[in-house]
């Protein structure tokens, strides 16, 4: 998709500090980042929202969080902790319509999420 922000990242057409990327997924830093650690991880597929995922997608949503928790972990954080955000649709914030797993850490999160 020519015109989605992070097709564009994954085509390398618009740069990104990518930190991690294999046949499934790529990671890279938010531009904006809310922690210490806020890592975007993307499946390369385009699928705009949570609600696009279809049940060939399992492995992919699956992958995607083992590539979360390892970064998590390389980065030092599976002992101190870490959180998995996926915003979906208007009233979740969602601004970015293909789909994204923020990997947050580095600082205590609070709860609920604003
Ligand atoms: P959403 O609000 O859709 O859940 O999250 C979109 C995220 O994408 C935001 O955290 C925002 O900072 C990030 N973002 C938006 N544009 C870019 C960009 O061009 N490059 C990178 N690396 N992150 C972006
Ligand atoms: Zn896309």
């Amino acid at each position: 998709m020519s015109d989605c922000l992070f097709c564009r990242i994954i085509s390398k057409e618009i740069p990104a500090k990518i930190v991690y990327e294999d046949d499934l997924c790529i990671a890279f830093e938010d531009i904006n980042p809310q922690a210490p650690m806020h890592v975007l991880v993307i499946p390369r597929k385009h699928i705009a929202r949570i609600t696009d995922i279809e049940a060939d997608d399992k492995e992919l949503v699956g992958h995607i969080f083992t590539v979360c928790g390892s970064i998590a972990a390389s980065r030092g954080f599976s002992g101190s902790g870490f959180r998995v955000v996926a915003n979906c649709n208007a009233d979740a914030g969602q601004t970015v319509f293909h789909i994204h797993f923020h990997l947050l850490g580095g600082r205590l999160m609070g709860w609920p999420p604003g």
